[in-house]
């Protein structure tokens, strides 16, 4: 049996916010209430700042819910990517504000029931030994030594991997729901638009110092033109149950690699990457990855397959 449907959202009850009502002045106003405005709300809240956020459906059901959630500041082979394009500064600094961004979430899931877990993190590649090389040099120069691995616990050679060590993953909506327990948040509140310091909804205005539009995809379409910039992708993660655990968090470097991680006795595979309305590889190259590759990782995996 195949049904589409989040793996985070089994067994999860978040707490209903009621819906914005009347007009208000707020010092900060959050538009959006996945993984990022909740945690500007959160950061606010602890400072003691006068916010609120709102939320036009649920928090926690934009993209959050279809994270795979891994904590890590390997983003595939960027770091000698940067450091070329860039310089080393800028790619230092990128380095340090993901690295210390891995150390905030450790410090926050250590008092949350949210099925962290640290793990290390590979980036492989099938055909591209020189890049792993190169990019294990780059991060060497930036002041971060890393293992050069030569196989992985799949059915299929590789020609080198990148090991970063105690990075993490956790189920993002276990999270998100204990984080914004008391935190001003309204739910079921879309903003339609932002006149300088005033935001309008459906029947209401909220006026602000200072606004964070955290919609993922920016709705206000002049302030940086970045409809102009930005194009939307599609992703498919299949989760196999009874799954061999892998024990880490895997990436192929390529621009339409597969990707994995275990969940409980889930294993994650995600993949089929394509512009959004453009033809892609959908499911149908993930089911076929299981059927030619994954399968001969361990029969008993010959379970039944969900959507994450
Ligand atoms: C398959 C997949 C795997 C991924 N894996 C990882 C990973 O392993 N690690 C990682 O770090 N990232 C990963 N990502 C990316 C990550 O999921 C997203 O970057 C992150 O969840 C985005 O959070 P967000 O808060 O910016 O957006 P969202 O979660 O989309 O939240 C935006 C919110 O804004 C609300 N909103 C939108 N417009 C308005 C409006 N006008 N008024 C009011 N509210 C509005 C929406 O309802 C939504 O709730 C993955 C993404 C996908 C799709």
């Amino acid at each position: 049996m195949i049904y589409i449907k989040s793996v985070w959202l089994e067994n999860l009850n978040i707490k209903e916010f009621p819906k914005f009502e009347g007009d208000q002045k707020t010092d900060v106003l959050i538009i959006g209430g996945g993984i990022a405005g909740i945690l500007c709300a959160y950061f606010l809240n602890r400072l003691g700042v006068d916010y609120m956020l709102v939320e036009g459906q649920r928090v926690g059901m934009g993209i959050t819910k279809n994270t795979t959630a891994e904590l890590t500041f390997q983003h595939s082979l960027i770091y000698d990517k940067l450091t070329k394009k860039f310089g080393e500064i800028l790619a230092k600094q990128y380095l340090e504000a993901n690295k210390s961004a891995l150390e905030t979430y450790k410090e926050l899931c250590k008092d949350i029931k949210c099925d962290f877990e640290e793990k290390p993190a590979y980036t492989y590649s099938i055909h591209g030994k020189e890049k792993i090389e190169s990019e294990i040099k780059a991060l060497q120069k930036l002041g971060y030594n890393t293992e050069f691995i030569s196989q992985i616990p799949f059915p299929f050679k590789i020609s080198g991997a990148v090991k970063f060590q105690n990075q993490a993953q956790f189920n993002p909506l276990k999270f998100i729901s204990k984080i914004s327990e008391n935190l001003n948040i309204y739910e079921n509140t879309f903003v339609r638009d932002i006149q300088r310091n005033t935001v309008l909804t459906d029947n209401n205005k909220i006026t602000a110092k200072k606004i964070i539009v955290a919609t993922h995809f920016p709705f206000i379409n002049t302030c940086g033109l970045y409809f102009l910039k930005m194009y939307q992708g599609r992703s498919y993660v299949v989760a196999v149950e009874n799954a061999p655990n892998v024990d880490g968090m895997y990436l192929n470097e390529a621009e339409n690699g597969m990707y994995f991680r275990n969940y409980k006795d889930l294993l994650f595979i995600g993949g089929g990457d394509h512009r959004t309305g453009k033809k892609g590889g959908t499911y149908n190259e993930i089911r076929e990855f299981i059927k030619n590759i994954i399968l001969k990782l361990e029969k008993s995996i010959l379970g039944q397959l969900r959507t994450v």
